[in-house]
């Protein structure tokens, strides 16, 4: 069995600039339909299971709304 990431986003922290679904090598984040309480479309991890917390989203992203867990 691999070993697996987490990745986990705020979504009411993220500004929708789509920096850390471009960073993602595995596709795991999308941006979402709805708006956050600030009027931005934030990301979400939408294929978590693919995570391998690699964690280049979490260095892109400018308003610090990523936590990522290496595997054990
Ligand atoms: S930690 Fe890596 S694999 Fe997981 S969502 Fe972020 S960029 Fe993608
Ligand atoms: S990089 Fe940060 S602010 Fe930009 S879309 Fe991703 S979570 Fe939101």
């Amino acid at each position: 069995m691999s070993a697996k990431g987490k990745v986990e986003i705020n979504r009411e922290l993220c500004k929708g600039c789509r920096y850390c679904v471009i960073a993602c090598p595995k596709g795991v984040l999308e941006i979402e339909d709805s708006l956050n309480g600030m009027g931005y479309f934030p990301a979400r991890a939408a294929k978590k299971e693919l995570c391998t917390g690699c964690a280049l989203c979490a260095r892109m992203c400018p308003e610090v709304s990523i936590e990522v867990w290496a595997p054990d």
